[in-house]
């Protein structure tokens, strides 16, 4: 028990961050009161991502990674949200032979303890009978399926039967005066709390700095054809493309700056070289109703037209899924990813705003480095100060908000 750990705590956003943040802060004592904007939590990327599980290739997100599954299994007694005790298995996949092999051997020599199988074009169809003729793949034992809003409802229930508050449908913004946060205002009503944890997601940086000078977080739109399938596919899938895999080295996790995401004009359609061919398998828990399997990936910086991209989408799987049809889709599902600049999340005190605490900006590695983001951000809010925080992954690394912000109205996701 920290003597200075505050009474109350109120906590904006109910996706993966804020529900795991107001499960650790209430199993602390704390008394908590989490509101989000949508009808439910897990409104927005929590709750329409592509539902992996995964390592990131990104040393520092491979820590939040590690911790982040031990928090899940921690939980599956108490919530009945399990991981499979092995990963699926991803398999990179491509026609060019020559190409698998040699960004095999990169992943090899870049992640020397993961065990990298190559597989000829006739190994590869007997381990994945859904895919066509002629591929050759390689395959690493990472990736655990989750249904896409499992996770967060798991972390809220657990908040609950902790004694937290969770309030939906209402759009919050923290109340700040004269560099203090004081609470929340509600439908214009101003809520009291010693501490305020601002979690959500893209909406972060608009909600402490109306000026729009502070935005250390962008969106990077991602749309999910939800594919009715006859049968399920046995791994992860993804095209192997000559920079490299999607899911293993991925450029939205590198260490350095993340060039600049597509920016679409009106209309137009994400570009084909834009497009990256990923097939991520659901868990199908017995007797419960069918889960799709989702078919991405895109990455673009404004919101495309869901349904054209999905039928899009399905165009470009044909070199790897030659049987697919449009009409197994079944829905579709898009959401910004709520990307940090350097890909990396932004945990603990907003410098220059005394009693607010923010985490958010896990790019697209949220659900796989949440609950450790989240359990860093109850920590400085209980310790009143970021010394657990890694250097690298400090709010204050971007900079200051500008010093008269007054939060606005930022768009929400409901
Ligand atoms: C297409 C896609 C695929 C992805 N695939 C994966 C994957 O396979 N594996 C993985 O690990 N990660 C994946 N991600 C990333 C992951 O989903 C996100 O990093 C993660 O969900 C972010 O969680 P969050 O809590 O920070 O934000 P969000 O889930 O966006 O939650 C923020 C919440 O705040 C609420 N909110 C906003 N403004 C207000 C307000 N004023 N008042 C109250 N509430 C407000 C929103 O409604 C929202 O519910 C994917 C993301 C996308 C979009």
């Amino acid at each position: 028990m920290n003597a200075r750990r505050p009474a109350d705590v109120a906590v904006i956003g109910g996706g993966i961050i804020g529900t795991a943040t107001a499960a650790f802060l209430a199993d602390a004592g704390v008394s908590v009161t989490l509101y989000e904007s949508g009808p439910d939590v897990a409104a927005a990327a929590s709750g329409r991502n592509a539902g992996q599980i995964m390592r990131p290739p990104d040393p520092v997100l491979v820590a939040l990674y590690r911790t982040s599954v031990s928090a899940y299994r921690a939980i599956a007694d108490a919530t009945g949200f399990r991981l499979p005790s092995e990963p699926m298995g991803v398999m990179a996949v491509s026609a060019d032979g020559d190409l698998v092999r040699r960004v095999a051997a990169a992943v090899a020599t870049a992640q020397p303890d993961l065990r990298v199988e190559v597989l000829e074009p006739a190994q590869t169809i007997a381990a994945e009978p859904l895919l066509g003729p002629g591929l050759t793949a390689f395959r690493v034992p990472l990736g655990y399926p989750v249904r896409p809003a499992d996770a967060t409802h798991a972390f809220a229930a657990l908040a609950r039967a902790r004694g937290a508050s969770i309030v939906t449908g209402v759009r919050a913004r923290p109340w700040i005066e004269a560099g203090v946060a004081l609470g929340v205002e509600v439908a214009g009503e101003r809520r009291p709390a010693a501490v305020v944890v601002v979690a959500a997601g893209f909406w972060t940086p608009g909600l402490i700095d109306s000026t729009g000078t502070w935005r250390p977080i962008r969106p990077m739109w991602g749309v999910i054809a939800e594919l009715a399938l006859p049968i399920a596919p046995r791994h992860v899938l993804e095209e192997v493309t000559p920079d490299a895999p999607l899911l293993l080295h991925h450029p939205l996790s590198s260490a350095e700056a993340l060039p600049p995401a597509t920016e679409l004009a009106p209309g137009r359609e994400v570009p084909d070289a834009d497009l990256l061919f990923t097939l991520n398998p659901a868990p199908q828990p017995p007797g419960g109703p069918v889960t799709p399997t989702g078919l991405g990936g895109t990455f673009t910086a404004n919101e495309p037209d869901p349904h054209r991209l999905s039928r899009t989408l399905v165009r470009n799987a044909r070199p790897y899924l030659p049987w697919l049809d449009e009409r197994q889709i079944a829905g579709v599902r898009a959401c910004p990813r709520p990307t940090s600049f350097d890909g990396r999340p932004l945990i603990g005190r907003v410098p220059g705003i005394e009693g607010l605490v923010v985490a958010a900006g896990n790019g697209g590695w949220g659900i796989s480095t949440g609950p450790a983001t989240a359990r860093m951000a109850a920590e400085a809010t209980m310790a009143g100060h970021d010394g657990g925080v890694p250097a690298e992954l400090l709010a204050s690394r971007f900079g200051l908000p500008a010093a008269d912000s007054r939060p606005a109205e930022g768009r929400s996701a409901d």
